[in-house]
């Protein structure tokens, strides 16, 4: 057999080795069986037993999850629980049978086909990911209808790498087991539940793998690069070979530098600078001081709204969530972000906001301000919360310095309410913007005055500043972090933190590229925000920096023409300042 690699979307790092474990169980292999009158009603029996089967079943997932992981992942299967008791399940699939007089699975395979046939053609992605949920509760249904098991995980002797369409947040809970090391996903994307639940689970993994179930056989072996973003199968005995000794580089060096985490965070020329996590799920709490984080730069709380959806958050759901993130870390500063909806992130479907260019729409902080019913309870769980530690408060979106001072108000009446209710919470907590949009980093000096802090997104400020579309493949390469223009702007932003005492982080995703990482140290940001897993990485490529050395070659990359002429220049004279290996294409 010949050996194929595929390329796909590495979604969680490092590199898993293992015989294929394939999981189709697909919705198309359901038979269509005309039944004779008499017999129907019988078919219907049959069906809600295997509905209360399947709810059952999806009830003890979301007990195994809430025990496994965290209320974030369980709450999926809630979702779950509320689409098997919803209408299609309950009423519109029995009836159907009664007038089709047809097999149950028929039915149910049409139904939801359907309707996920309309999800699917839906222009956002989070919306396009609802039809695996909405798949996934049909799984159960037609398993129970056709009497099919999970096969059992039990005999599993060999390291085995899952390899699926698309897995299905039940399968995640099913699929925790020491022999499984890795996920090799032909469907899903960077914002799908698998993505998320991998990076939880800290398992190697890649999406996006066109082909790959066709080429797949199971029991064949397989390696998974979740750094690379790559898939091998049938790997010949040299490629075997190279990534055997490159998982075991890997491994060594991750725990050299896991080894090094308590090592000072200060750079070879005696410059402090702090290490922090982002972290969108209350499980990946315990990674961060495991990986050398010193607390928490961004909490994403839209990724409360979004595991919820379509329900909008209680202010207890809110409370639970922050309180618990405190709890874990009373000593450290933990950054939550306000709801940062719209734009893509469900408007259109919890709000009914139609907008003909949603990403320069009703978003982030001025979506909350518009929408008291969303905030106030957020920002009232917020202040309840804050006895449980150093908690920092951080809006995103701004442009105007309005939305601070109108937040702040509310921040005061909710405050006040709080107090007359004898309800403790602190009446001080620290307030920063994201600096995302241009407005707020050209005006950052007059911010200053009215924020506590400043947290730069990169991700979203070089969308703006250079009117890219951050997800539009077309235009992907006039995305480029190193355009003078977004080095000047993070300069100016540093440079006023430096004068206004104002802490500075960066929190977008180059704070955790090695080679970036090392300008923002060149243009004075000593605070980074990351995933987890990426700190120790970091750590060490800003303990071989020298600020020194730095500073010079990163102010006359600010007077270069254009992001290649920046770049060439960096790659020639930082080559020695980063640690070999992480030098990431320009
Ligand atoms: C950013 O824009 O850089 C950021 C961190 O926010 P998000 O990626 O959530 O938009
Ligand atoms: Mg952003």
């Amino acid at each position: 057999m010949k050996m194929i690699r595929i390329k796909g979307v590495g979604v969680a790092p490092g590199i898993a080795v293992g015989r294929a474990l394939v999981i189709n169980r697909s919705l198309d292999t359901v038979l269509k069986i005309k039944l004779p009158e008499a017999k129907v009603e019988e078919e219907v029996r049959r069906y809600r037993r295997s509905l209360a089967q399947a709810e059952k079943e999806i009830q003890q997932l979301e007990e195994k999850a809430k025990a496994l992981f965290d209320a974030d992942i369980a709450s999926v299967f809630h979702a779950h629980l509320l689409m098997v008791r919803d209408d299609t399940f309950q009423r519109t699939i029995p009836e159907a049978i009664l007038r089709q007089r047809v097999n149950a699975e028929w039915v149910v395979q049409q139904e939801v086909a359907a309707i996920t046939g309309k999800l699917r053609s839906a222009k956002e992605a989070y919306l396009r990911e609802r039809t695996m949920d909405l798949e996934d509760v049909a799984k159960h249904v037609l398993s129970a209808l056709q009497s099919i098991e999970h096969p059992s995980l039990d005999a599993l002797q060999d390291k085995a790498v899952v390899v699926s369409h698309d897995l299905a947040p039940s399968d995640i809970p099913y699929l925790h087991h020491p022999n499984i090391v890795g996920f090799a996903v032909q469907g899903g994307g960077r914002t799908s539940h698998t993505a998320i639940m991998a990076k939880a689970m800290a398992m190697p993994a890649v999406l996006s793998t066109p082909g790959l179930m066709d080429a797949v056989k199971d029991g064949q072996r397989i390696i998974v690069d979740g750094s690379q973003g790559t898939v091998i199968l049938n790997p010949d005995g040299a490629t075997l070979k190279e990534y055997a000794s490159q998982k075991s580089i890997l491994e060594e060096r991750q725990r050299q530098r896991l080894g090094a985490i308590h090592a000072p965070d200060t750079t070879r020329d005696g410059v402090d600078f702090h290490l922090l996590a982002n972290i969108e799920l209350l499980d990946e709490i315990h990674s961060i001081r495991d990986m050398g984080g010193s607390g928490i730069g961004l909490y994403r709380s839209e990724f409360l709204y979004l595991s919820m959806y379509p329900h909008i958050p209680s202010e207890e759901d809110h409370f639970r969530t922050y309180s618990r993130l405190l709890k874990a870390m009373p000593d450290r500063v933990v950054t939550i972000r306000t709801f940062d909806l719209g734009g893509r992130k469900l408007a259109r479907e919890v709000l009914h906001i139609h907008e003909d260019n949603p990403v320069l729409g009703m978003r982030g902080i001025r979506l909350c301000l518009n929408y008291p019913h969303i905030f106030r309870p957020q920002l009232k769980a917020l202040l309840r919360a804050s006895v449980y530690g150093n908690l920092h408060i951080m809006l995103p979106m701004v442009c105007c310095v309005d939305e601070v001072l109108r937040t702040r108000r509310l921040l005061d009446e909710l405050s006040a309410e709080l107090a007359a209710a004898r309800i403790p919470h602190k009446r001080h907590i620290p307030l920063g913007v994201m600096v995302e949009v241009p407005s707020a980093a050209v005006l950052v000096d007059t911010f200053a005055r009215f924020v506590d802090f400043f947290s730069i997104g990169t991700n979203d400020l070089i969308q703006y500043t250079l009117a890219v579309d951050r997800n539009n493949p077309k235009v992907a390469d006039y995305y480029n972090a190193l355009h003078p223009a977004i080095l000047t702007l993070i300069r100016q932003v540093a440079e006023a933190g430096r004068t206004h005492d104002k802490p500075v982080t960066v929190c977008g995703e180059m704070a955790a590229d090695p080679l970036q990482a090392a300008v923002l140290l060149g243009l004075g940001i000593r605070r980074f925000s990351m995933e987890p897993f990426n700190l120790p990485f970091l750590k060490e490529t800003l303990r071989a920096a020298s600020v020194r050395d730095l500073e010079p070659v990163i102010m006359k990359a600010l007077a270069l023409p254009d992001a290649k002429a920046v770049g060439e220049w960096l790659l020639e004279r930082l080559s020695q300042q980063i640690p070999e290996g992480f030098l990431c294409p320009l």
